[in-house]
């Protein structure tokens, strides 16, 4: 049974032309559709009871709180991140939604909010994209970026699981994520962790991104777009970017990526590069990959391509790692051939240039 939304149109949608300009030259997350979807939930996740109610769809708009909201105190936070492509035909498909939806149940779990039924996710999609198709643009690595989030919203500051939450999503045209394909450099952050042992690593939640912003605030001042995390226990072992996987591509066709340990992100885009790397007969290996093997791997010349990968970015190519001891990597700036070939077949697939024989585009408008 699908979810019934009540609609309260936006009786000010932008006009053709401002939205015209605005998808000319989108950039990342500064524009927004016309409207939102809304669900309130209350209840108790303590007691396991509670449910979903209000489903509606309105205008884009702020959100009243009161000053003593759970997330304004405690941070109960969760988000997800998907985008919808325009295919040929003028038809917007998402990517494996419905695994979006199962990990931000997971995430719920992890920060004591109610889970949402996996079906009212993807409708409340469905919903946003139908309504605001005009937005999904349909340039070369364009897209309609998803932010599906959800936060504890009862007004009360006792330390305890919020007995009221909001799920909404959001939408914003979303250009070429870094603008090119160049590789970039990522900063080695040895002060900084975002994650630890019994902690939030592996749930999508904003604690985890406020936690990596003096990171990040290092990076840029060392000319890294993004920082890399080392893992909690070793201290020596590669485990994730603030927003995305990384892989190692050497030249006897293994494929290296950190083994989830429960502190890195279960990423998305990281399942499909594993999936399509298996296919097209790499080994891949997903296990602890430490720094010496890194450097080695570059002096001796076998690691031969790093990359990085999730829903924003889809897969970048990594230069160097840089720290204040040391920098990895080569000077030439050349995106590896397996990196852009896995690239490219996965964009083929979500833009529907290529046929999706995993089943993992869903039809949105
Ligand atoms: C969202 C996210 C990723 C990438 O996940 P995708 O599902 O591929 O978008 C990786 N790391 C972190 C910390 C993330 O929040």
């Amino acid at each position: 049974m699908s979810t019934e939304f009540v609609k309260q149109l936006n009786p000010h949608p932008a006009t053709d032309e401002v939205r015209e300009a605005v998808l000319q030259n989108p950039g990342f997350g500064k524009h927004f559709t016309d409207h939102m979807v809304c669900i309130d939930w209350q209840g108790d996740v303590e007691a396991n009871t509670g449910r979903w109610d209000n489903a509606r769809l309105q205008s884009y708009g702020p959100l009243s709180l009161d000053p003593s909201t759970a997330v304004l105190h405690y941070g109960q936070e969760i988000f997800e991140g998907l985008k919808a492509y325009r295919h040929a035909d003028g038809s917007v498909w998402s990517f494996r939604p419905e695994v979006n939806a199962a990990r931000l149940n997971r995430s719920a779990q992890r920060l004591a909010l109610p889970a949402l039924p996996e079906e009212t996710f993807v409708d409340a999609i469905r919903e946003l994209v139908a309504q605001d198709e005009k937005w999904v643009p349909s340039g070369e690595g364009e897209s309609l970026y998803i932010r599906p989030f959800m936060i504890g919203t009862e007004p009360f500051l006792g330390v305890r699981p919020s007995r009221e939450a909001l799920f909404s999503v959001i939408a914003s045209p979303a250009g070429n994520y870094f603008g090119t394909v160049e590789p970039v450099d990522i900063w080695l952050s040895r002060t900084y962790a975002r994650a630890g042992k019994g902690g939030t690593g592996s749930a999508k939640c904003g604690g985890n991104y406020a936690a990596s912003l003096i990171a990040q605030m290092e990076g840029d001042a060392h000319g890294c777009s993004q920082v890399l995390f080392l893992d909690h226990e070793r201290g020596d072992a590669v485990e994730e970017l603030g927003g995305m996987n990384v892989f190692f591509v050497f030249d006897d066709g293994r494929l290296v990526t950190p083994e989830l340990t429960g502190t890195i992100l279960e990423g998305i885009t990281r399942d499909s590069v594993i999936q399509l790397a298996k296919e097209r007969g790499l080994q891949v290996e997903e296990r602890a990959f430490t720094l010496d093997e890194w450097r080695e791997g570059v002096n001796s010349g076998h690691l031969t391509e790093v990359f990085a990968c999730g829903t924003a970015a889809v897969i970048a190519p990594v230069r160097r790692l840089v720290s204040h001891e040391e920098t990895i990597g080569p000077e030439d700036a050349a995106p590896g051939e397996v990196t852009m070939s896995i690239r490219k077949q996965l964009l083929d697939i979500q833009t529907g240039k290529a046929e999706d024989t995993h089943g993992w585009l869903t039809r949105l408008a």
